[in-house]
């Protein structure tokens, strides 16, 4: 990365500096550049949804199906138009620096920003089943929203969640429920799993079955040795909000309320709660898919850009007070002098116009 990219022309701090340039981070930023906010985006290029390049992204209204990285460089062409840079790289940490943040990359860069977001996304700590890694986001899926329909008549397997038995089995009659290392069923879902049809194998799964010369996914094989053949296999991986870099900023992490995963606490705005530090996406809302994440990531640029407006607001009432002489350019007075000049109340150049 280049040092001069990361910089201002006029060497000050970015408004924003936006930590990851996925969904969330990219949306935030064509928010807060639509504002005229100087923004800079860096991003390790990692979106979470890249395995599933050859699948597409799904349920975005206006872009059902496109690639994700096709969604992400159509963004990053969007952002630009509104002057926010987005640079490839990969943030190590973030300092509190006096009123602004110094933002510091893996290869050393710095740069300052009065405010920063985070949009860092999550890891998906998948089973430990040996081969199962190499096919997630292909054959091996999580999400019935994300591609239920995409596997829908086909033989599914589940990997250990009877939840995920059901939603899959709104779009298959082939579904079967591997207990793996689930806790027991209880009598209630043995009998729904039976009414619904929904086959139950017990013992744990040692590996996956794979036609290699036509790289698909053809079945499970349990430990003990027998192979039962499914299609698509569907699991539930823990979701790691991707925030450790930044320890030393302060921020809560929390467990899920559901048990999920673990996020950034934020409130409804995507303030962190420390002062001058948002998040959004699937770093703070673990469920989080595209659109939300999008959605997130527009409310938290419109509550950063208030608050850096608040600050500059407060910031030039008390320059203006603080100038020797203040009862000549006080608030007060300034509004007095154009009814006393022009027998108006009017501000400035505008009012001078229209009251001439
Ligand atoms: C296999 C799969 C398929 C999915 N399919 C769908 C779907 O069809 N529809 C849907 O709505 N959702 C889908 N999702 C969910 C979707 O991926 C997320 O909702 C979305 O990616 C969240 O966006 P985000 O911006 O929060 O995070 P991400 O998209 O993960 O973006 C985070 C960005 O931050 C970067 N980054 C991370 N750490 C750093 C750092 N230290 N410095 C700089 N940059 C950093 C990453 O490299 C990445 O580019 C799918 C998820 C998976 C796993």
């Amino acid at each position: 990365m280049n040092e001069q990219e990361m910089k201002r022309v006029d060497g000050t701090a970015w408004d924003v500096v936006v930590v990851g340039g996925g969904a969330a981070g990219l949306s935030a930023a064509l928010t807060l550049g639509r504002v005229r906010r100087s923004v800079l985006v860096l991003d390790a290029g990692e979106p979470r949804n890249a395995p599933a390049v050859g699948v597409g992204a799904h349920g975005i209204l206006g872009r059902e199906g496109i690639s994700p990285l096709e969604l992400l460089r159509l963004g990053r062409e969007e952002v630009a138009a509104y002057g926010v840079r987005v640079v490839s790289g990969r943030v190590a940490q973030v300092h509190r620096d006096g009123e602004e943040f110094s933002v510091v990359t893996e290869d050393w860069q710095r740069v300052r920003a009065r405010r920063v977001l985070v949009t860092t996304g999550l890891v998906d700590e998948l089973p430990d089943v040996p081969g199962l890694a190499a096919r997630w986001g292909r054959d091996v899926l999580h999400c019935v929203y994300c591609h239920g329909w995409e596997v829908r008549d086909r033989a599914i397997g589940v990997l250990g969640s009877f939840h995920q038995a059901l939603l899959f089995r709104q779009l298959s009659t082939d579904v079967t429920l591997f207990l793996h290392e689930a806790t027991e069923l209880t009598e209630e879902q043995w009998e729904q799993l039976a009414g619904l049809g929904v086959g139950v194998v017990e013992g744990r799964v040692g590996g996956l079955v794979v036609d290699e010369e036509q790289d698909r996914l053809t079945g499970v094989r349990l430990v003990s040795g027998v192979a039962v053949p499914v299609e698509e296999l569907v699991v539930t991986p823990r979701f790691v909000a991707r925030a450790g870099f930044l320890d030393g900023l302060g921020l809560t992490v929390r467990e899920h309320p559901m048990g999920m995963g673990e996020q950034v606490v934020v409130d409804g705005s995507g303030f962190t709660g420390v002062g001058g530090v948002w998040a959004a996406g699937n770093v703070s809302d673990v469920m989080a898919g595209v659109p939300q994440a999008m959605a997130a990531g527009v409310g938290a640029a419109a509550a950063i850009n208030m608050n850096l407006l608040m600050t500059d607001a407060d910031r030039a009432a008390v320059s203006r007070t603080a100038v020797p002489g203040t009862d000549v350019f006080g608030g007060v007075t300034e509004a007095e002098m154009p009814r006393r000049v022009l027998g108006v109340r009017v501000h400035g150049l505008d009012g001078l116009v229209d009251g001439g």
